[in-house]
């Protein structure tokens, strides 16, 4: 059992937290919305009054947030909670932010004689209810074996990816991957339906044949395929088209600084960008369907 301070308990943080709750470890969170307060309380977990009153007596302190300017503002800011972590805590960020601004924290932790880790995850927020995320490790081996049975509390796939920040940019080549067969299997399934196909019996062949992918089979843009997925209830919950365009233009960032093309990612970051611009920056990204086929909703 470890003392545990978490902070940010949204989509993903409140499910993560409560799994850390159940596996009996002691929680204390801060986010700043009182809604998600609540329900960490409901969950078992202690609501703290603000971030840095989460700190007391901790032994690890994780992280979930939106981007990169929270990640900094949070640990480096001012009144950033660095310089109040109790000393020998592990930190570990599992939001998904720029690698530049996973380093730079980092190595303030490091200054700080704190080990930290980037974390990012991946599985969605179906993946975080369950425990199943996969974790995408930056950070050395040491701060590693001390977060794993803590890790292996809210997933099931743990993957040493290399330094400080390797984390962030082995997260973004999968979620640029992510974007771009999202839109297309919307678009795939648009032109079927454009032909009178029924789009639930076109999508179970596909899941089962080789244009199957986590689009096709767990996170079905098209209404009405998967009972579960955020397309069968208005596109609500699941993961933000804003947190999706967020992460292209961090793999646009990251594909600049050095050198590398990345033409399909740089036009899904142009898709998503005109999904936020149609009013729908706040739903599931895979609301992108309604831009890509003129069937769609
Ligand atoms: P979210 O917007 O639902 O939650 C973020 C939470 O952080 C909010 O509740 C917000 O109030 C809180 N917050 C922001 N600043 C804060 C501060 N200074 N102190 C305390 N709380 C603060 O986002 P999410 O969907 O939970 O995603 C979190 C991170 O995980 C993002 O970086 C996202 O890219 C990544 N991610 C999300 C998914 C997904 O499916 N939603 C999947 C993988 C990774």
């Amino acid at each position: 059992m470890s003392r545990i301070a978490f902070i940010g308990l949204g989509n993903m943080g409140g499910p993560m937290a409560a799994n850390l709750v159940k596996a009996g470890h002691l929680l204390r969170v801060f986010d700043l919305v009182p809604a998600a307060l609540d329900a960490a309380k409901a969950a078992g977990a202690i609501v703290a009054s603000s971030a840095i009153d989460t700190l007391a007596g901790a032994e690890v302190v994780i992280s979930m947030l939106p981007a990169s300017k929270h990640v900094e503002g949070l640990y480096l800011g001012d009144g950033g909670i660095l310089e109040k972590i109790p000393d020998g805590a592990l930190v570990i960020d599992c939001s998904t932010i720029a690698p530049m601004s996973a380093r730079k924290v980092g190595d303030a932790a490091k200054a700080r004689g704190l080990a930290m880790l980037d974390a990012p995850v991946s599985g969605g927020t179906a993946g975080a209810q369950a425990g199943t995320l996969t974790f995408i490790v930056g950070g050395d081996d040491a701060a590693l074996e001390r977060a794993r049975p803590v890790l292996q509390a809210m997933g099931k796939n743990i993957f040493h990816v290399g330094a400080s920040g390797a984390g962030q940019v082995a997260k973004l080549c999968n979620n640029m991957a992510l974007g771009v067969i999202m839109a297309v299997t919307g678009e795939a399934i648009g032109l079927g339906v454009a032909h009178g196909l029924d789009p639930k019996v076109l999508s179970q062949m596909m899941a089962v044949s080789t244009g199957r992918s986590w689009a096709t089979e767990v996170c079905n843009p098209w209404p009405g395929v998967l009972e579960n997925a955020p397309a069968s209830r208005g596109y609500s919950g699941g993961f933000g088209n804003d947190l999706m365009l967020k992460d292209l233009g961090l793999a646009v960032e990251a594909a600049m600084g050095v050198g590398a093309t990345i033409p399909l990612g740089e036009l899904a970051r142009n898709l998503y960008a005109m999904n936020k611009q149609a009013g729908r920056g706040g739903l599931d990204f895979s609301s992108v369907v309604q831009l890509v086929s003129d069937k769609a909703g």
